[in-house]
């Protein structure tokens, strides 16, 4: 795989990661992010990532719409990668093992951090 150094660190597929964020993202099928319609037309892929059109409101959007792994150019694989690995591993471990630079992981992380691991919302927190 392009850019991983070490042999040993274990990433998961990229079929398998993006099969896993369709599962949890669409788990009752895919719906438009902005008027939550269920009709939807399936326009291809573009890459990876597969785009959609809303046939009630118009809007097109993709598997990653709204989400924080939107407009990244990390593959989903390494971006679970470094999200398994947040307190673990250190940005210039991680940024060394899968050859980003520190900024970038440290971008990811912080994402990761601010929007999933600090968020209330996505745990379910017995008070
Ligand atoms: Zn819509």
């Amino acid at each position: 795989m392009k850019g991983i150094i070490d042999p040993n660190i274990e990433i998961p597929d990229d079929q398998v990661a993006m099969a896993f964020f369709r599962s949890m993202r669409w788990v009752n099928g895919v719906y438009c992010p902005k008027c939550k319609s269920y009709n939807i037309n399936n326009r291809g892929s573009q890459g990876r990532t597969r785009r959609y059109a809303c046939k009630d409101c118009g809007t097109n959007f993709n598997n990653f719409s709204g989400t924080i792994f939107h407009k990244s150019k990390i593959s989903l694989n390494v971006m679970l990668y470094i999200l398994f690995n947040l307190d673990k591993k250190t940005t210039t471990q991680l940024s060394e093992e899968l050859n980003y630079s520190r900024q970038c992981i440290s971008r990811i992380s912080k994402l990761f951090r601010d929007k999933l691991l600090n968020n209330a919302e996505f745990f379910d927190i017995e008070e």
